[in-house]
């Protein structure tokens, strides 16, 4: 068992007391959940993949000046993470018509969209992750007007960024949903990315063959959902050797 204080239990991750004061330790599981936890499931080696993949593209990103919660990948499912005050607000942002939006407007999915789209959902697993405007965000508080326009700006170099990134692996970015976070710093704060970027929060699908390779195949019982994702991580070349195989409980390393 862990000697490490459990700071939080999501879905897909649990977050620990870190080594210093101002971190964390981010530990990522192979349990999944769809539509507001009515499905749930296991994928075999996807918090090892997930840690994996997540590390590398946080890691270009902060490369190319987007701030992250991200400092280093400690073992094959823990990463180091500095602690930050998550904002309540899941930033989505669409570039081809799938999920909730082809239902709500009844577009079908694999339809471009005219420009990127950004969403905003609040974080309530109770009220079922409400879609929200910018006025609702800033009128109750769960972000200021500047906090906002900061996400915006850094969702949208994230999805140039990402969009480019996994084209050149043959996979389009279809959508993907961010988590900010405010991290103080000599009494001054900013807004960095913090939870994680995988095929558990992204749409992923072949340039040519339009094949899904991120969790639809869970959501959907498509089959072949640990390959999606280790198929995601072998394009950006960081399969772990000899497969995503691990030993299952949290190991402290000091
Ligand atoms: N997404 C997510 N967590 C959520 C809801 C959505 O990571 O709680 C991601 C999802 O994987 C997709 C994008 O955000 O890449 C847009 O999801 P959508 O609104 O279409 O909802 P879904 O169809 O996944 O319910």
């Amino acid at each position: 068992m862990s000697r490490r204080r459990r700071i939080y239990e999501g879905k897909a991750k649990v977050l620990f007391e870190g080594p210093e004061p101002g971190t964390l330790v981010q530990y990522f599981k192979d349990d999944a959940t769809a539509f507001n936890n009515q499905k749930k499931g296991v994928i075999t080696g996807k918090g090892v993949l997930n840690n994996r993949i997540s590390e590398y593209l946080m890691t270009r990103l902060g490369e190319i000046g987007v701030p992250t919660h991200f400092v280093r990948r400690l073992n094959m499912r823990e990463q180091l993470i500095r602690e930050v005050e998550i904002i309540p607000i899941e930033v989505v942002v669409r570039n081809v018509a799938a999920g909730s939006l082809s239902k709500r407007f009844g577009i079908p999915e694999g339809t471009a969209l005219p420009r990127s789209i950004v969403e905003y959902y609040y974080k309530s697993e109770e009220l079922g992750n409400p879609m929200v405007s910018e006025e609702h965000i800033t009128a109750f508080g769960w972000a200021a007007p500047q906090d906002l326009d900061d996400m915006v700006a850094l969702s949208l170099r994230v999805n140039d960024y990402l969009s480019g990134l996994f084209l050149g692996i043959g996979l389009r970015l279809v959508d993907f949903k961010l988590e900010f976070g405010r991290l103080w710093e000599n009494e001054e704060m900013r807004i960095v990315l913090a939870d994680e970027i995988s095929p558990d929060n992204c749409r992923l699908w072949d340039i040519k063959t339009n094949e899904k390779l991120d969790k639809d195949r869970f959501r959907q019982d498509l089959g072949k959902v640990e390959e999606a994702y280790q198929e995601v991580a072998r394009r950006l070349g960081i399969l772990p050797e000899g497969g995503p195989v691990d030993v299952k409980a949290p190991k402290t390393i000091q």
